[in-house]
């Protein structure tokens, strides 16, 4: 047994030995485990990674040493199951449809797909098709669970006649008006083949010469002729099948037959294992979260198939009957396997700083640390106790805010809290600063920075708003007491729009005011900024209003309702809608005109 260090990040699942594992575990291990030799670029990639945290946060990094480093290469197998499945689509069609294989009904189909399904399952060029498609991908399905991949190089058609039974597969069916006779009776006759008589209209006489009644020449005397529609036979041509006395089947619109389709693919599913029981808790950890990204970090081979035919011939004699029935029952989810070989390095590097020791994980063939122990807090505690001088108003705020952000790390905090609503400057800051400083430090320093830029912004909210008031005092009342307001009358045509247009002012005196407010606010931030912010993007300060903002809007509309009231005690005119609304509120007070 090797006697290492004892450290408390190592995880106790590594095996430190590879034959004490076979010794005690019951299966010959997956894994196996190469130390790494120590290249001294994938340690310093670790060296590298904290320097940047560092760098800008006014600390000599030549104090930052790296103390111990312990790394190792897994090795270990891993496996993508393709399971190839049939999608079959049904459509009927009317007519027996030629191109697709024919087969008798139902049945015998079912029996046809089993069979050509088979046929793919064991062509060798099918297996390879597939596996090509699979590992074809950027990913080759490496750590894909699931994923559904398209196989549209496969597709086979089969259709099987059905006759219909409405017409006997005759594609006709009995004329339903006539009864299949072809005829129908005569309209003009009713079927007796014989008219009343055109001229004497049935009274077998007429009026003759001398007003004598004499028999009708044109009848003859019978008062009856014979059908001109239907020659006297008192039958017409059916009008619905003209003779034919049958018509199209509706059910099979006189096809006789319609074809059952069927349009049989393939799809194959994904089912990814490793030992993950064997691997270290973190490396499963990373595994699990980085998915198929995980290729990016770690070095994976496709492993040949086992091609030696005296193996693969003695592995199908050593079957035993149950396997190869169970094979071919599951024929419809024939499966390929997809394996790997991956090669992941990872190590624990411990690094001094000022006296401290802080720890760092790393990972993957390209050195990601993943994890460092926070170290940051203590490196720029001096300008976090500047940020919150700002923030209590001890001395001045934007001199304290200038020596906060002389800290790489805290000026971007400052310019953050500065642009950003707070939620959202929390979200970036953390982004940027994923590594060595907590999380729950950046937040409390972003609130601190926006909690600073507003003190800056108090006094100049403050003017914004007095201005903002000042201006619409003279704008309400100009409007209410001058003659706008009843000029305005006179041109608008209806007095729904003179309210409409009282309204609109209000809503022009709180932007004004707002507008005052921020603009008096981006002047304070900007010259507070000044030192802080890169020159020439001064330009994209939000400045926040705060809880200024709604006073501002509670403020102006009070000023707004003085105007309108002053109306009522001046002898101007009183707004419609306000006289109304008055004379709800007190009764009485408004004399009826
Ligand atoms: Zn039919
Ligand atoms: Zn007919
Ligand atoms: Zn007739
Ligand atoms: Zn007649």
């Amino acid at each position: 047994m090797t006697d290492s260090p004892e450290n408390p990040f190592e995880n106790p699942a590594v095996p430190e030995n590879p034959s004490a594992q076979e010794e005690t575990a019951e299966k010959p291990s997956k894994i196996r485990i190469h130390k790494l030799e120590i290249d001294p670029d994938y340690k310093n990639k670790a060296l590298e990674r904290v320097h940047k945290i560092i760098e800008g946060n006014k600390y000599d990094l030549d104090k930052v040493i790296l103390v111990s480093f312990e790394g190792e290469i897994l090795q270990f197998p891993a496996e993508t199951t393709l399971k190839v499945s049939m999608k079959i689509s049904k459509k009927k069609m009317p007519g027996r449809l030629k191109g697709p294989v024919l087969v008798d009904n139902e049945q015998a189909l079912k029996v046809s797909i089993a069979k050509e399904y088979d046929k793919m399952a064991q062509d060798p060029e099918m297996i390879r098709k597939i596996t090509e498609t699979a590992t074809a991908r950027e990913d080759r399905c490496f750590a894909q669970q699931n994923l559904v991949l398209q196989l549209p190089f496969w597709k086979k058609e089969f259709v099987w006649f059905e006759g219909c039974t409405s017409c006997r597969t005759t594609g006709k069916s009995k004329c339903q008006r006539c009864a299949g006779k072809g005829v129908d009776q005569c309209p003009r006759c009713n079927g007796s083949g014989m008219c009343p008589c055109t001229q004497c209209r049935g009274s077998q006489m007429i009026q003759g010469p001398q007003g004598r009644k004499i028999q009708c020449p044109t009848c003859h005397g019978r008062g009856r002729m014979s059908c001109i529609l239907c020659n006297q036979s008192g039958r017409v041509q059916c009008p619905v099948c003209r003779t034919k006395g049958f018509t199209v089947c509706p059910v099979c619109q006189g096809n006789g037959w319609s074809s059952n389709l069927e349009i049989i693919e393939i799809e194959a599913k994904t089912d990814f294992t490793y030992p993950e029981e064997e691997l270290p808790e973190k490396i499963v950890a990373l595994m699990k979260e980085l998915g198929p990204k995980i290729s990016q970090h770690a070095q994976i081979q496709l492993a040949l198939p086992e091609d030696d035919p005296e193996k693969v011939k003695l592995e199908e004699e050593n079957k035993t009957e149950e396997e190869k029935k169970k094979e071919r029952q599951n024929i419809d989810v024939f499966t390929i396997p997809i394996k790997y070989d991956v090669l992941l390095p990872y190590g624990h590097v411990e690094f001094d700083i000022g006296g401290q020791t802080y720890y760092a994980f790393m990972f993957g063939h390209t050195g990601t640390v993943i994890h460092v122990s926070p170290f940051l807090e203590e490196i720029i505690k001096n300008g976090i106790r500047k940020l919150e001088d700002a923030v209590d108003g001890r001395g001045d705020v934007a001199a304290n805010l200038r020596m906060a952000a002389e800290y790489r790390t805290i000026r971007d905090v400052i310019i953050c809290a500065a642009r950003l609503p707070l939620m959202k400057a929390i979200e970036k800051v953390k982004e940027r600063n994923a590594l060595g400083i907590r999380d729950e430090t950046v937040s409390d320093l972003v609130v601190k920075a926006d909690r600073a830029i507003k003190k800056i912004t108090d006094r100049p909210r403050l003017f914004g708003l007095l201005a903002g008031l000042a201006l619409n005092v003279g704008l309400f009342g100009a409007y209410f007491q001058g003659p706008v307001r009843s000029l305005l009358g006179t041109k608008l045509p209806a007095e729904i729009l003179l309210n409409l247009a009282d309204f609109a002012l209000l809503g022009l005196g709180i932007w004004i005011a707002v507008l005052l407010m921020q603009s008096f606010a981006s002047g304070a931030i900007k010259k507070a900024m000044a030192g802080i912010v890169p020159k020439g993007k001064e330009g994209k300060m939000t400045p926040k209003l705060g809880t200024k903002g709604f006073w501002a809007f509670i403020i102006i509309a009070a000023t707004f309702f003085v105007a309108v009231e002053s109306t009522r005690h001046t002898g101007a005119t009183v707004p419609g809608w306000y006289q109304g609304f008055i004379g709800r509120l007190i009764p009485g007070s408004v004399p009826k005109p």
